[in-house]
């Protein structure tokens, strides 16, 4: 059968990731606590990120310049170079950061694979990043694809569906993010599995569809298989 396409996000739905930026900002307002309260530099933190989305699109890189130039706008008499290498190095460690699994995902994602589900990883960010991230994690052999894109939009999701031959409400896409993950699934005639993370990065936060027929709420990705069963999906 085709019913058996899973789109998998990747950033707080494999491994964990907006727990390492939050952190990350924690640090960044300490090096900071000089020249700024804390409230004001992560606001505006928050603002330069938005702002060079556009440009710089998601990743650790872009998020490492977005940081020297907001410590740079708030920092009146110049900012030390010295400041300049610490947040450079806050980037670096970021991007050396172990990726850490999330519990379940690896047993989840092997029961999936074996019960035949043909397993697509969708993720945005950085190229090599990403690539990196999937190689550490681990997790790289339960995938038969990996598709790294710019933005998540209905288009990119019937593109990359459309490729494995699904048809309308024949493939799931499930993720963190009802702004990315699940409202452009959705909207593109597929399911989508919501599997909220405990923090959620203010760019992607989106009002979820509750009562869209193809939208399902899970408390945690080991309740994937389940909740397939539910909707009558045996991969084979
Ligand atoms: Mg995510």
């Amino acid at each position: 059968m085709t019913r058996s396409i899973l789109g998998i996000d990747a950033d707080d739905t494999l491994w964990h990731n907006e727990s390492i930026f939050q952190l990350t900002i924690e640090r960044f307002i300490e090096l900071l606590g000089n020249h700024a309260p804390s409230d004001h530099l992560t606001e505006r933190l928050i603002a330069t990120e938005r702002k060079n989305l556009r440009l710089y699109g998601y990743g650790i890189k872009g998020f490492t310049l977005s940081m020297i130039e907001t410590a740079v706008a708030v920092a009146d008499e110049g900012l030390p170079p010295t400041v300049v290498q610490r947040i450079l190095g806050l980037g670096r460690e970021m991007l050396e950061h172990p990726v850490e699994p999330l519990p379940g995902v690896a047993e989840t994602l092997g029961e999936l694979k074996r019960a035949g589900h043909r397993l697509v990883v969708i993720t945005k960010g950085d190229l090599l990043d990403q690539e990196q991230k999937l190689a550490r994690s681990g997790l790289g052999d339960l995938f038969d694809a990996v598709e790294i894109v710019s933005e998540k939009t209905p288009e990119v999701y019937a593109r990359i569906f459309g490729r494995f031959g699904a048809g309308e409400g024949e493939a799931v896409m499930i993720g963190n993010s009802a702004k990315s993950d699940i409202l452009p699934a959705l909207a593109a005639g597929q399911w989508g599995f919501h599997v909220p993370y405990h923090l959620t990065w203010e760019a992607e936060v989106a009002e979820v569809p509750a009562d869209a027929p193809r939208y399902r709420r899970l408390s945690r990705f080991g309740e994937v298989p389940e909740h397939l069963a539910a909707i009558g999906w045996n991969a084979g």
